[in-house]
């Protein structure tokens, strides 16, 4: 099992929020910064800039669920690529 910094606990779990939609500014600001001291968690945040437009979209609006299953998929994904790696 491999040992995660809270704050990047933290970080997932601001993520899911943002995918359903109840994230705010502040926190979506709170996650950029993590992402910018943090490899593990730069990749995760790319990756849903990529599918998603992490944090560019209104924090109030739901993504369509088509592309909320994608951004988990890769959520899930990189976790456990990551849990592979250590
Ligand atoms: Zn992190």
């Amino acid at each position: 099992m491999a040992k995660r910094r809270a704050s990047c606990d933290m970080l997932i779990e601001r993520l899911s929020a943002f995918l359903d939609g109840d994230l705010s500014a502040t926190e979506c600001a709170r996650i950029s910064r993590h992402a910018q001291t943090c490899s593990r968690c730069t990749q995760l945040t790319a990756e849903l800039r990529r599918t998603v437009g992490l944090c560019q979209r209104a924090a109030s609006t739901p993504l369509p669920p088509a592309l909320r299953r994608r951004a988990r998929a890769s959520i899930k994904r990189l976790l456990q690529e990551d849990a592979k790696a250590h």
